[in-house]
């Protein structure tokens, strides 16, 4: 009998802490602010975007948004982010990716300044990762990590498989793991019998961007598994990247898609943002 990880719940829990981390500071005349940065009118974009927007109103923390049409010049974007790292009333600068291809990508990450980047992207930040001393955790590996504990799950010892190995989920979520002294593999493109590496996991992570990818006889009677796959499919639904139907009959313990990390991410942006402003004002 498996149980399902509901990042709703689990994501609740978390605004609700970061709430209160907002009224203590506001007694102290600090009001933390989260800047989001929309190149274009990519729907799914909008979607997460005014998800964060909600997320914040229901933190008690104020939000800007800045909407540059989809040929905006990197010149453009670049000056509104130095424009917002100078103003010290913005704790935490996030700029939605992607960005229309003939934006530079890395050069906008690089120019958020690192005590701003609430994404965990800076490539300072990304250090700290790796050395296991940070301020900011990635939001979807950290959100992760949360619901994880939340369930009392420990990764200590466990032979964890990740399949995916992008800067924001698959390497940072290795780094997470590895931290709290798991077996860390992680799978990609090149990946040889995968199958076989999967079906050995006591964990597996699924960020591969492929609807329903993992099936039930990649995984080990009782895995847990965390989806982070959001694909809109032709049905028009959102599905993840493991079959759920088929692979929660082997699983303890799953996460659902939607209602699963996706949540959590949003709600780690949260929390970093608040670290964000605490460290700003000392
Ligand atoms: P990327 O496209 O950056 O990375 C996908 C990874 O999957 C790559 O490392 C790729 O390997 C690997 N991969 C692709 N095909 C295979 C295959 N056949 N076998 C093994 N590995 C494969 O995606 P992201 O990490 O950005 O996102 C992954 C998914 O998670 C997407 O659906 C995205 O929408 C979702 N997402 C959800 C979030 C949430 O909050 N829930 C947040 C962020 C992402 P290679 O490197 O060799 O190309």
């Amino acid at each position: 009998m498996f149980k399902l990880i509901s990042g709703k719940e689990i994501s609740l829990s978390v605004k609700e802490r970061v709430a209160e981390e907002v009224k203590d500071l506001k007694k102290n005349g600090i009001e933390p602010c989260l800047a989001v940065i929309l190149v274009g009118d990519d729907p799914a974009s909008k979607v997460y975007v005014n998800n964060k927007k909600k997320a914040c109103e229901f933190c008690g923390i104020r939000s800007l948004e800045y909407l540059l049409p989809a040929d905006a010049s990197q010149e453009e974007l670049n000056s509104l982010v130095e424009k917002l790292n100078s103003d010290e009333s913005v704790n935490g600068i996030l700029c939605q990716l992607p960005l229309p291809a003939h934006l530079d990508e890395k050069e906008v990450l690089n120019l958020i300044k690192p005590e701003k980047d609430v994404d965990a992207f800076h490539p300072e930040n990304v250090g700290h990762i790796m050395i296991g001393d940070f301020n900011f955790l990635p939001c979807t590996p950290a959100g992760i990590m949360e619901m994880l504990k939340y369930e009392n799950i420990c990764l200590d010892g466990k032979n964890c498989v990740i399949i995916g190995r992008s800067n924001i989920v698959g390497k940072p979520m290795a780094m997470l793991m590895l931290k709290e002294n798991a077996t860390v593999t992680v799978c990609h493109s090149h990946t040889k019998n995968l199958k076989e590496v999967v079906a050995r996991a006591d964990v597996v992570v699924a960020a591969v961007g492929k609807a329903k990818f993992v099936t039930a006889d990649m995984i080990k009677d009782g895995a847990v598994i965390i989806d982070v796959g959001i694909n809109r499919c032709e049905d028009g639904k959102l599905y993840g990247d493991v079959d759920f139907e088929a692979c929660k009959e082997k699983a303890s313990y799953i996460t659902p898609v939607p209602g699963g990390v996706g949540p959590m991410t949003i709600a780690t942006l949260m929390q970093n943002t608040v670290t964000a402003a605490k460290i700003q004002k000392g």
